[in-house]
């Protein structure tokens, strides 16, 4: 229990009106995405880089537990203090500090949502590939945490591809400065990468360096239905043997084609195999070129239907049949279990097959979309019961899942992380020296165990 003397002290660190322990702030702060409430003593609020070193050093004396938090729309329960302690909200550090076109960086605080950022640099002609579709609510600290992907990562790559450099408050309180803003660094250990998908476990972030681009001239999105799972497969390979690297190639399995049409009707046929979402981005002459390519490529992969936005509000309605799909799964049953396993795309139509026969054997219906660009792809394991006994067959047919996703070569997350949720699933992924081996770099940075306990690590 952190006594009332601790909280005195946290508020004379940051100030008596950022700490709260009113119920309805601890209740918000203390849950994500997958709602499950695991309520902190307090939230504090800090304000810059020295107040949570100091909360870090009072933590570490007086031995009370630390979750950092950024948006809370994590999908694996990493920002819920999940055994007590204080949340350290890091909204307050929202500043945008930098965009320099010369060195292609932005220096920004974590508490920046991703689409803000992205606003900010594109008002100026820049380009922060990274987009998770929680862009709205996500912070740019919970994107480096989890390393956040997202449609765009196809071509460009997740956030690790774009973290420069990184200051973080270590779990004892010290103020580190990782990396630099130049794209090239050799000098010691790449500390900044250590703190990509380390979920708030060895550090804190308080300011980061992000790689930027030049924002392309033109994109063109076009949507494909194919009859067979098998069909869109090949297609995504064979855009490679055309020469070209589309910014996103999206999946939809039929389960899901169905579910939109029952949600929503979208003129999709319910019995193609699978749909894709291409999307081509560049110069305009080569954006141009590279959609002829697409559409080649989809009609010789026998594409039964294919459309090519034309116009912006043409682009926007395609992407909004991707964007129905979350609430549209939704609705096929009474609870989901949401997963993100990772197959080599290759791999993609034989891990498809394995879910639709998963399906079967147990009774649950397993929409799966995603981004067949780099094998990412969402798993929706339908309950339609909730009972006890429904969850513990959704389980087994997850750990079967990731089972079989580590068997194609692949891992049990993409994106989201593992947090508490995925916590038990760790050992089929990773050898038993590979975990030890991060439990002694989380003892060497953080001794007491202060910082975000529980989590990745049963
Ligand atoms: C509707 C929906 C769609 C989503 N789509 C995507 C998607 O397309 N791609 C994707 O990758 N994810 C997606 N997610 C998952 C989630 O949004 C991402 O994991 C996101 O990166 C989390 O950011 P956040 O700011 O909400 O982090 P939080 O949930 O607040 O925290 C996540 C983790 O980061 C740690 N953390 C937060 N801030 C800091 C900091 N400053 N320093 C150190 N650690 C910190 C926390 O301790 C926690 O472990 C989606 C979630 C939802 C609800």
């Amino acid at each position: 229990m952190i006594s009332q003397e601790t909280i005195q002290q946290l508020e004379s660190i940051v100030g008596r009106e950022h700490v709260s322990t009113a119920e309805d702030v601890v209740i918000q702060n203390s849950q994500d995405a997958l709602k499950q409430v695991f309520p902190a003593e307090a939230v504090v609020f800090p304000g810059t880089a020295g107040e949570i070193s100091a909360i870090m050093k009072l933590a570490n004396e007086k031995r009370f537990f630390v979750t950092a938090r950024g948006g809370g729309v994590g999908y694996t329960g990493g920002a819920v203090p999940i055994k007590g302690g204080i949340v350290l909200a890091t909204g307050r550090l929202n500043r945008i500090i930098e965009i320099n076109k010369g060195d292609l960086v932005v220096v920004t605080e974590p508490g920046v949502t991703n689409y803000d950022l992205q606003q900010a640099v594109e008002a100026e002609g820049l380009f922060y590939p990274p987009d998770p579709a929680s862009w709205k609510e996500s912070f740019i600290g919970g994107n480096i945490a989890e390393n956040a992907g997202g449609p765009r990562c196809a071509k460009y790559g997740a956030t690790k591809q774009f973290v420069l450099g990184l200051d973080f408050v270590t779990p004892t309180g010290e103020i580190i400065h990782a990396g630099s803003r130049t794209t090239k660094y050799a000098t010691g250990f790449h500390l900044a990468s250590l703190m990509v998908g380390s979920e708030g476990l060895l550090g804190i972030i308080t300011r980061c360096i992000l790689r930027l681009l030049p924002l392309p001239e033109s994109r063109r999105t076009a949507l494909a239905v194919f009859r067979s799972a098998e069909d869109a497969c090949r297609c995504v390979a064979s855009f490679s043997d055309a020469h070209i690297q589309p910014v996103a190639i999206e999946l939809l399995d039929r389960a899901s084609i169905n579910a939109i049409e029952d949600y929503e009707p979208s003129g999709l046929p319910r019995d193609a195999g699978a749909l894709l979402i291409i999307e081509v981005d560049g110069l305009r002459e080569t954006v141009n070129r590279e959609a002829e390519i697409v559409r080649q490529v989809c009609l010789d992969h026998h594409a039964v239907q294919f459309q090519e936005a034309l116009t912006d509000d043409e682009a926007t309605a395609i992407w909004n049949v991707r964007r129905k799909l979350s609430p549209a799964v939704k609705m096929t049953g009474k609870r989901k279990i949401n997963e993100d396993a990772v197959v080599p795309r290759s791999r993609i139509p034989e891990f498809l097959n394995f879910l639709e026969d998963t399906g079967r054997k147990y009774g649950f219906l397993i929409p799966t979309f995603g981004h067949a660009g780099d094998g990412n792809l969402h798993v929706n394991v339908m309950l339609q019961r909730d009972d006890e006994e429904e969850r513990e067959l959704g389980h087994k047919a997850v750990r079967e899942i990731f089972q079989r996703a580590v068997d194609l070569g692949g891992t049990i997350s993409g994106e989201h992380g593992i947090g508490y949720a995925k916590a038990p699933y760790l050992e089929i992924a990773l050898t038993h020296p590979t975990i030890d081996l991060m439990k002694t770099i989380k003892r060497a940075m953080d001794p007491n165990g202060i910082l975000n306990p529980g989590k990745i690590f049963n």
